[in-house]
């Protein structure tokens, strides 16, 4: 393939497995990051296949997941640590209409692989407190994100891919495609959150959707899976656990409050009959979407400014493959679906 020189700018998990995917097609590209993260950092890395509201399928869950374990493999045998852990989820749940679409859901085929059948041992189970019993979901995952960050700024540091700096869009001139007078074949944005400042994208309907997490240390809360409702527990290293995360909606702040440790501990307290001491507590600030699907595609008047963003609750699960489709869609005009391309917004472009 024609060599390209790429910025990427952001080192989240959007603009990694983006470098990933262009070293893998010997694409040449420097990524540039504020050296500051708020959202993939703080992210707890989990991969839940369901969504329990609906008691339905996560959006693309079948493509997404087969992808997503070979990417983090293949990172594990070039780097030599593991960072896809694969953890059952302990349901608990929320009322009798959910068990009830439950037992409807796990009879259907495409279902088998998330839904594990319920037995009398599910509704005996004492790791969740519940009225209405729990179940338990397959093929659920953690990555764990603080490692797999760590060791891929490394990556691309040793081969002296990865600039630290804040990019100023006044040094970019999107007619050229420059960045501080050098010129690129494309400026690919993996801003998170702080694509709301894009001059060229802040027509897109992103949003910030803080979270704040807990970090807590107990040697009564069961480690055989990951409990959840309304919050979710994840059995982490030495007696830990990570249990989040709230939402407040169009907060792009980063303070940690006292307010979010309340709701999470009066959750927990609901979820788990087991003693716990908090010993940590962070925040960060997610991308969303209005419809919830991400963003990405060339800019319709500057065809060089790319955007790679919107991964909302699920940049673990989604990112590996949304950055190969969007890589096909760059270099190989391989059409990127309607669902996620930026042209479904652009009646809002003035
Ligand atoms: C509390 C919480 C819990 C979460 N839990 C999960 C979970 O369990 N599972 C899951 O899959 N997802 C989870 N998420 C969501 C997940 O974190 C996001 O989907 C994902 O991290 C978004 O990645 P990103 O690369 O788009 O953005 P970010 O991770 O925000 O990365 C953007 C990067 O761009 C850089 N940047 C921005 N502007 C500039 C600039 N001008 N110059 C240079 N650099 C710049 C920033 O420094 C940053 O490093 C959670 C999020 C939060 C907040």
């Amino acid at each position: 393939m024609e060599e390209k020189k790429i910025i990427i700018i952001g080192a989240g998990i959007a603009g990694i497995t983006l470098a990933r995917e262009l070293d893998k097609l010997n694409i040449a590209f420097e990524v540039i990051d504020a050296g500051v993260n708020y959202s993939s950092k703080i992210a707890a890395g989990l991969i839940n296949p369901m969504v329990f509201r609906r008691m339905a399928k996560s959006w693309r869950v079948d493509e997404f997941l087969p992808y997503a374990k070979e990417f983090y493999a293949i990172a594990s045998k070039d780097w030599g640590k593991v960072y896809f852990n694969l953890i059952p989820i302990r349901r608990g749940f929320a009322h009798q209409q959910e068990f009830d679409f439950w037992l409807k859901k796990q009879e259907i085929e495409e279902y088998q692989a998330y839904l594990k059948p319920l037995t009398n041992e599910d509704h005996e189970n004492q790791d969740v407190i519940n009225t209405f019993g729990s179940g338990e979901v397959l093929n659920a995952a953690f990555i764990s994100t603080k490692q797999f960050l760590e060791d891929a700024f490394s990556w691309l540091e040793k081969t002296n891919r990865l600039r630290i700096e804040k990019v100023d869009y006044n040094a970019i001139d999107p007619a050229n495609t420059s960045y501080k007078g050098i010129k690129y074949s494309e400026i690919i944005f993996c801003e998170g959150y702080h694509g709301l400042e894009n001059p060229w994208f802040n027509y897109l309907p992103l949003q910030a959707t803080k979270g704040e997490t807990l970090t807590i240390t107990s040697n009564e809360i069961s480690r055989n899976a990951s409990l959840n409702r309304k919050c979710f527990v994840l059995p982490i290293e030495n007696k830990q656990f990570k249990v989040g995360a709230t939402y407040s909606w169009d907060n792009p702040t980063l303070n940690i409050t006292e307010e979010a440790k309340e709701e999470l501990i009066t959750q927990l307290q609901q979820l788990t009959p087991g003693n716990f001491e908090v010993i940590d507590q962070e925040a960060g600030v997610r991308p969303t979407v209005l419809d919830r699907r991400p963003l990405l595609g060339r800019h319709p008047i500057y065809t060089s400014l790319v955007i790679f963003n919107g991964l909302g609750t699920k940049g673990y699960l989604m990112a590996p493959l949304l950055a190969k489709e969007l890589v096909a869609s760059l270099f190989n005009n391989k059409a990127l679906d309607k669902e996620i391309h930026i042209e479904r917004y652009q009646k809002r472009l003035r």
